[in-house]
């Protein structure tokens, strides 16, 4: 059994853990970085030229290799389906009347090899229930885009014509550029090089955490416990410190499976998502050609513009018109709410390929959100066709699309017409930051008030919905956490 001591064990090297490793190794901490995933090869994994995309063959290739979950996302297809889990051997379980799509990535990297790079801030208008302000966030912000780059996505012709006929109609609507983080040609996270350029990173792939060990004495963590992804043999590592990255729904299943962090009875609760609709259809014509050049692995190009909410409502819509493809999509994301039935357990039936409990996800929309759906679709039909942009579904229109479409309408879609719970993939909650341990798993840092050597970075720590896209978010919350654990472990406190 190893027996390393580091400063840090961070877990989980997506986008979360590839922040806390940098920054906790550019302070002069010693961070072990476990990942439950491979390390991927830049010659093998992305292959160039890349595999031609084929969706509905690869989709029903996936449905048929283990993979009937991931193949419902919207970016599964022959070039990226290697960058999605295998649901055999990481499955998770459902209420039967609550069905919930958990789409993951599993390697060095986490789902930053598959993400839309689209960026927004948080204000202080969603932070509102938040034990932190803009204020506290805008400086882990700033760092995050000082260090990856953020610009503003250009509108093409069409994208253009469409916000001048929005913002005549309705004047108080703004059409702005999709903000984004840069695309980096490099498939390792530039988080981790830089982590790794400090000589203070061990990373570890292939690594299945399962428990954060509690030492009964001190009430603090002494390590965390995995078993091998290959030899599936059990080790512990050890630390001063132990940061959970591995993504909101893995690390609350971690939590739960250690048996802490549940005093305010809080822990699993509260998991969000985003109200999800989505509308589209057929143009005569494409408004920007594919640039040849760009990167196949890039899936950041697909986004041309976002609608933040009008004043009185909790949802925005981003989108693209005529990008490469003749066709256009509007994608509407929409604020829900903490509720305590939105919840993760853990399943007491079944384990995945480790032999650990997975998680048990039981998550449905409120009537407040069920309507606030029907709220987006209404209006972006109205807008669209303010905009002269015919409604098709699917929009291509081809026959085959249509019959796929009717096949899998209902593993993607509720009878309301929202998208189920978990399909924006912005899944967050269920670690809830806060002020008071009473009614909070974790204090304004992501500290856990039970177990002051632990915290929670990623998305699991978010008390509140929010309509912007997370991971920008996320970040941010890493980075100023880090900088508060370098402080505290200096000053002799952890
Ligand atoms: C197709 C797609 C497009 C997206 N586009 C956008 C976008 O445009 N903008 C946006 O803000 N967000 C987007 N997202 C969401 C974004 O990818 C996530 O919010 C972000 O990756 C979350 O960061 P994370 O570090 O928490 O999780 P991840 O990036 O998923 O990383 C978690 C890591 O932890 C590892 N791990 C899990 N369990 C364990 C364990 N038990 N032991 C060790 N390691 C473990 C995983 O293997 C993984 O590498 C998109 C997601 C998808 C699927």
């Amino acid at each position: 059994m190893a027996t390393e001591r580091y400063d840090v064990v961070v877990v989980g090297a997506g986008a979360a853990g590839g922040w806390a490793a940098r920054e906790l190794c550019e302070r002069g901490l010693s961070v072990l970085l476990l990942e439950a995933g491979p390390q991927l090869d830049p010659q093998r994994d992305f292959p160039v030229p890349a595999a031609p995309e084929r969706r509905l063959v690869s989709r029903l290739a996936g449905g048929l290799r283990g993979q009937p979950i991931q193949m419902r996302c919207a970016a599964f297809n022959g070039r990226t389906r290697r960058f999605f889990v295998s649901d055999r051997e990481s499955p998770y379980t459902t209420p039967a009347d609550r069905p919930f799509n958990w789409f993951r990535g599993r390697q060095v990297g986490g789902r930053l090899h598959v993400w839309a790079r689209v960026a927004p801030r948080l204000s202080d208008r969603e932070l509102e229930q938040w034990p932190l302000s803009y204020a506290d966030l805008a400086p882990w912000y700033d760092r995050v885009e000082g260090f990856l780059g953020v610009d503003d996505m250009p509108m093409n012709p069409a994208e253009e014509q469409f916000r001048a006929a929005v913002e005549r109609a309705f004047p108080e609507r703004r059409v702005l550029r999709a903000r984004v983080v840069r695309h980096d040609r490099e498939r390792q996270p530039a988080t981790i090089r830089a982590a790794e350029r400090t000589g203070r990173l061990t990373l570890r792939p292939n690594t299945v955490v399962h428990t954060v060990a509690l030492d009964s004495r001190t009430g603090k963590a002494a390590g965390v416990s995995y078993v091998d992804r290959e030899s599936r043999k059990a080790g512990e590592a050890h630390g001063r410190v132990v940061v959970l990255c591995a993504s909101t729904i893995e690390t609350l299943r971690i939590l739960l499976n250690s048996g802490f962090g549940n005093s305010a009875g809080q822990l699993g609760r509260g998991l969000m998502d985003h109200v999800l609709t989505g509308l589209g259809g057929p143009l005569t014509e494409t408004a920007s050609q594919p640039d040849h050049s760009a990167d196949p692995y890039d899936f950041g190009l697909a986004t041309g513009f976002q609608v933040p909410p009008s004043e009185d409502a909790a949802w925005g819509f981003q989108g693209a018109i005529g990008r490469g493809v003749p066709v256009w999509y509007f994608l509407a994301h929409g604020e829900m709410l903490a509720r305590p039935e939105n919840r993760v357990t853990l399943s007491a039936r079944t384990t995945d390929a480790w032999g650990v409990p997975v998680a048990h996800v039981s998550c449905q929309p409120s009537p407040g959100e069920v309507a606030m759906a029907a709220e987006q679709l209404e209006t972006m039909r109205g807008l669209a066709a303010t905009a002269g942009l015919e409604v098709r579904t699917p929009p291509s229109g081809r026959r085959l699309d249509a019959l796929a479409f009717r096949l899998w309408r209902r593993r993607l879609l509720s009878p309301h017409g929202a998208f189920l719970p978990g399909t924006a993939a912005h899944e967050v909650g269920g670690a809830p930051l806060g002020s008071d341990a009473r009614t909070s798993v974790l204090n304004p840092f992501g500290q856990c008030w039970d177990a002051e050597n632990v915290f929670v970075t990623d998305g699991a720590a978010f008390p509140a919905g929010c309509w912007q896209n997370v991971t920008l978010t996320i970040m941010a919350l890493t980075a100023r956490a880090a900088d508060y654990i370098a402080g505290e472990l200096a000053a002799g406190r952890l």
